[in-house]
């Protein structure tokens, strides 16, 4: 399955909430950057110019990670995908990798929340963090790429009749609550 939502929508954190839940694995593109970045390899290297300003790393950058995950032994029984596809070039490129693997996406989840909320959110996690690419104007520009970009992505998969939507908003249980419920009536639709 897929969780997709813009930042500060707590993707990560219910994705690992589900992963614990469903017994799959979670991939996290932006951590595997983070730990690029942190391990100064030259994957973190790249990646780090465009993560600091907001900015997607590139698709051919971003699949080429993915598909190399994708195809490890681990991931073969199930796996959640949190933060990938962002494009609708990683739409196809997703699409190229599962029918290679013989395998398809069963759930894509989004999280909802308005912008207002999120930037709140995400300049509280700047505090606690210190991620480098949660400050105002950074923030506007991730929220301007998810609006402009990944918004196709999820009319993508909502044309494929696999899209569920849950409100993002709310204490963390609460809409963790939400989430499983989702998954549950996805999964037997
Ligand atoms: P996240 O933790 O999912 O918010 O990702 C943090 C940052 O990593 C993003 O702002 C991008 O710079 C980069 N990133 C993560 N996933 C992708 C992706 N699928 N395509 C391009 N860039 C990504």
């Amino acid at each position: 399955m897929l969780i997709i939502g813009p930042p500060g929508s707590g993707k990560g954190t219910q994705a690992e909430r589900i992963s614990e839940r469903l017994g799959v694995v979670a991939i996290s593109t932006g951590d595997i950057f983070r730990a690029n970045v942190k391990g100064e390899t030259p994957l973190g290297i790249e990646a780090k110019k465009y993560m600091d300003n907001g900015d997607f790393v590139p698709d051919s950058v971003t699949n080429k990670m993915v598909r190399d995950r994708l195809l490890q032994d681990d991931v073969q029984d199930g796996f959640l995908l949190d933060g990938y596809p962002r494009t609708t070039v990683q739409v196809d490129e997703l699409d190229d990798i599962l029918a290679q693997a013989e395998s398809r996406l069963d759930v894509v989840l989004q999280l909802t929340a308005d912008d207002d909320e999120l930037v709140k959110r995400l300049l509280g996690r700047a505090l606690d963090t210190g991620r480098s690419d949660d400050n105002t104007a950074v923030i506007r520009h991730r929220l301007d790429l998810y609006h402009g970009q990944t918004e196709a992505v999820v009319a993508r998969y909502a044309e494929r009749g696999i899209l569920t939507q849950v409100d993002g908003i709310g204490e963390i249980d609460e809409v963790t609550d939400r989430v499983m419920k989702a998954i549950e009536v996805a999964k037997t639709a």
